[in-house]
């Protein structure tokens, strides 16, 4: 490592996290490098358009949970439109499809979490005595919000993100009405106004570092290596855990956290139809719960729209139909709820990204297990004043699996380096 430095600091990828932190950081006056392996920047924030729909379509996030301060701040200086979704919910059990409340039991078994101690959800639940379909309920609720299992999702990991929600008025959601890739899109914009660099298609395969200098390598032999005093891995926790950038040397508390921490899957399937078919049978419907179901969650994006999402979360996703036959099982589920056998000639455009495969995310988003709700703390060190990770998985404030968590993680690291005793 005898060469002068190419930059400040390398930022290894460009989601929200890695974005938030290039963005901060050139601002701040650094010279910054962003390095992305996709020929876009966004991660799992992932916008498309579909036939048929007045709205964009989302194939990763779609809501902001809640009125998270960092990503409403920043949809307002962007000049973005966040749309509150309201609606009516509906339950289909039993051959039956009836109007319903929110999920209530599910929410008065997590208030009453255990406030000390940190036990596998399941345990708890079993601990608590309810009736088998209210338990079935619960279990559904939290392994398809949080991508978990529930046999391994720790209770104090879950306590904490209750508290945490609650701060932001978490039950409400909105959609960015232009879609939310103008969020990775404006930072990107800002961090190049900023006079930052990025390269996309260039995949990062190794890192080596000491304190006050860091090489990486990449696979794009236009770049090959990247001299700098400092590098923030924004790497999703399932490429972490796959091993294909090497970190060296990885720290001994960071190889912990990784191995610990778990990258949930989810799974979801957009589907545009010619009309709203269901008004007559579920008027005003936003969010529809078909446990038992193939795809046992769906929801509307707005009032005026004739698109219908359906999801899988937790180890039936991990499990369950991908692509064409995920198309198949989301419009068999519907035709039974509706009693329709004409759904696929309804049908205009459809959408589906396997984010469990897909080599750059490897899993949808984080969740923490009992036992390691201080994992993500560990990760959140800032190592030698050299190495920093971000990233929703590296969140501290119990929001992990967000787009808001990984804002957060990306200005706490420019917070670490703005105040770390090595200049820039
Ligand atoms: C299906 C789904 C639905 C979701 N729904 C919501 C929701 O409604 N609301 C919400 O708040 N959150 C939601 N999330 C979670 C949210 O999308 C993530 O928490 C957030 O976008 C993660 O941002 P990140 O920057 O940490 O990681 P990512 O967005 O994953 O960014 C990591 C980047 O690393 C890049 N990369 C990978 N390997 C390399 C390499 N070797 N070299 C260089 N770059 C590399 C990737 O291409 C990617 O751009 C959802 C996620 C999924 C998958």
């Amino acid at each position: 490592m005898a060469r002068a430095f190419d930059c400040d600091v390398v930022v290894v990828a460009a989601g929200v996290a890695g974005l938030t932190a290039a963005r901060g950081l050139a601002e701040a006056g650094a010279s910054v490098v962003l390095l992305e392996a996709a020929e876009r920047v966004g991660g799992r924030v992932h916008t498309v358009r579909l036939a048929g729909s007045n709205l964009p379509v989302e194939t990763g996030a779609e809501f902001v949970h809640g009125r998270p301060p960092e990503l409403i701040a920043l949809a307002h200086e962007a000049g973005l439109t966040l749309v509150e979704r309201e609606g009516k919910f509906y339950s289909f059990e039993n051959g039956r499809l009836d109007e319903a409340e929110w999920e209530d039991s599910a929410f008065e078994v997590l208030d009453q979490l255990p406030e000390e101690g940190d036990q596998p959800f399941s345990e708890f639940l079993a601990s608590q005595k309810l009736p088998e379909k209210t338990a079935k309920r619960v279990t559904d609720y939290v392994e398809g919000f949080n991508a978990a299992d529930a046999r391994v999702i720790g209770t104090a990991a879950l306590r904490k993100q209750q508290q945490a929600e609650e701060a932001i008025e978490g039950e409400r959601i909105f959609h960015v009405l232009e879609g939310y890739d103008r969020v990775p899109l404006f930072l990107l914009d800002r961090f190049l106004a900023a006079g930052g660099r990025v390269h996309l298609e260039t995949p990062v395969t190794e890192i080596t570092w000491k304190r006050g200098e860091a090489l990486v390598r990449t696979a794009n032999a236009a770049v090959m290596e990247l001299r700098a005093r400092r590098v923030v891995v924004a790497l999703p926790l399932g490429v972490l855990k796959a091993g294909t950038v090497t970190v060296s040397p990885m720290p001994q508390q960071a190889a912990e956290a990784i191995r610990k921490l778990v990258m949930g899957a989810a799974t979801r399937v957009t589907l545009s139809f010619r009309e709203r078919f269901w008004d007559e049978d579920a008027p005003g419907l936003s969010f529809l719960f078909a446990a038992g179901e193939v795809v046992p969650v769906w929801w509307n994006p707005a009032a005026d729209s004739a698109v219908l999402t359906g999801w899988i979360g937790g180890p039936s996703a991990a499990r369950g139909p991908m692509g064409e036959s995920l198309r198949h099982a989301g419009l068999a589920t519907l035709g039974r709820i509706f009693g329709r056998e004409d759904l696929g000639s309804l049908l205009l455009d459809w959408n589906s990204h396997d984010w469990q495969r897909d080599p750059l995310s490897l899993g949808a988003y984080s969740y923490v297990p009992a036992g390691a709700v201080e994992a993500s703390e560990a990760l959140a060190e800032a190592f030698e004043d050299t190495l920093y990770f971000c990233g929703e998985h590296t969140d501290t404030t119990g929001q992990w699996g967000t787009v808001h968590a990984a804002m957060r993680s990306g200005m706490r690291v420019v917070r670490a380096i703005g105040n770390s005793p090595v200049s820039h």
